[in-house]
Formats: structure tokens, sequence, C-alpha cells
């Protein structure tokens, strides 16, 4: 048997195998989504890709292509639309995107799901997705079914947190290029980081309110959130580290008599 996690290179009876042994199948999902003058576009897709795939391997589990459009990019936690190179896909639509892979994952005996979410705006629609799906499948028949959700910037514990910012944490919707990302990003891919062309014009300043048409006036011209200064690889090494022990932690606790040894 191939030895990969990912669900796409094996061929069709290596993933029934898998399957058929247990493995719990992970979905990263993602956004096309600008991240600064400094980082690539693709920050949102690889974060959760490479965390699913550290906790797959410690778990037996498979990590599905990523969902690589997100919901809306909103100015408060992404940005939002005006900026180059950001693809929107409506709530509407990523919802059933969600809907429908885990119909068809549960079609093919899978009972051990775990969304990996790596786009803030993707919260809301995911949850929508997996209520959607429980409907379709029936959720008398979805007892043996079980999906766990994660946001990766939830598993990292507080003292990291606090060991990275020791002047207090921003907030996950503030962080949106800066440290955080910035960080994971240089510890997993770091030729797509540049840090020399980060402009340094956040933090931004919200009013507590939303206005419709949206203005862009209040996010800062770079598309950073908050600040990038004190990114490095050594402390993205730190965050994924507990991103990939968080998961394998919960996995352990929510699948222990469904993991397959
Ligand atoms: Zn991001
Ligand atoms: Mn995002």
């Amino acid at each position: 048997m191939v030895d990969t996690v990912f669900f796409a290179e094996l061929t069709w009876p290596e993933v029934e195998a898998r399957i058929a042994a247990g493995a719990p199948v992970f979905l990263p999902l993602g956004a096309t989504e600008q991240h600064g003058r400094h980082m690539a576009l693709n920050v949102d897709v690889v974060l959760p890709t490479s965390i699913s795939a550290r906790a797959a391997a410690r778990t037996g589990g498979l990590v599905l292509p990523a969902l690589a459009y997100g919901n809306r990019s909103q100015p408060k936690t992404g940005g939002g639309p005006q900026f180059p190179g950001t693809l929107n896909l409506s709530a509407h639509t990523f919802s059933l995107i969600v809907r429908d892979v885990i119909c068809e994952l549960y079609r093919q005996n899978v009972r051990k799901i775990v969304t990996v979410n790596g786009h803030y705006e993707n919260i809301g629609p995911t949850i929508e997705g997996i209520e959607l799906a429980l409907d379709a499948i029936g959720r008398d028949r979805a007892r043996d079914l079980v999906i766990l959700r994660v946001d990766h910037w939830e598993m990292v514990r507080p003292e990291t947190l606090a060991r990275i910012f020791p002047d207090g944490y921003p907030g996950i919707e503030l962080e949106h290029a800066s440290v955080l990302e910035t960080s994971m990003m240089m510890a997993l891919r770091p030729k797509l980081v540049d840090l020399s062309r980060a402009s340094h014009d956040g933090p931004a300043r919200f009013l507590p309110y939303d206005r419709y048409p949206k203005p862009s006036e209040e996010v800062p011209p770079s598309g950073v959130l908050s600040l990038t200064e004190g990114s490095s690889a050594e402390k993205g090494e730190w965050l994924l580290a507990d991103c990939e022990a968080g998961i394998v932690e919960m996995i352990e606790r929510e699948f222990r008599e469904r993991v397959a040894q």
C-alpha cells in the first residue's frame, strides 16, 4: 500500500481498505484569499491541509483534497472582496459543498469525519453544511456517524499564545495575515513568505457595527489586519505542534472505541 495520508494519492482499492480499517477522514476547509503583500493567496489552504496531514499521520487518518475556495471574505476578518486574488463562494454554495462531501463519505462507509478549517468566514457555513448532511442522511440513520469540526487556531494552547503575545493576544479575527498565519507559513512554506514586503500599516481599527455597502477605508491597504512583526518559523512550529497535538487528543477522545488498531 502506498505510504501517504492523502486520500487522492491512493487507488480505489487502497481507499476502500483504509476506510474499512476505520481511518478517520479529514476535510481541510480553506480559501483563496489575499494575505497581505508578504504572503501567497493559499495560506488558508496550506495551514489546514498541513495540520490535517500531521494529525492523520499519527491517527491512521486520510486527508481529502482541500476545499480551496472559502465563504465570502469580510473586511473585518479577511480584508474583504476588494483585493485582487480573493475568490469568494457564497455561504449557500459553501454549505452545499460541505453537505455533499459528507454525504458521499457516508455513502462510502466513512463514519469518522474531521473538518479542519483555516478561514474564519467558513465557520457558519460549515456548521450549516454539517447540519444539512445530517438532514440528508437522516438523523436516525446517521447515529453511527461522528463529525468533528475544528478551527485550527482554537487548538493553540493559552500558554503558547502568552509566549507569542507577551503584550496580549489581539484575537483571531484581527490575526488575519499576521503573526500566527505568517509564523506557521514560515515554518511550512518559507518560499511563500517575504517579510521584507510587509508594510506595517495595521492594526485595523473597526467600528463596532457593520454598514453595507462595506466601506473599505477601515482595512489597512496592505490587507494585513494586525501586525507581522515578531513572526518566526520557530513560533510557527510551536503553533503547529499545538494544533497537531490538540487534534490527535480530540480524535483519541472522540473516536476511542472506533479507531482501528
Ligand atoms: Zn488566513
Ligand atoms: Mn481567511
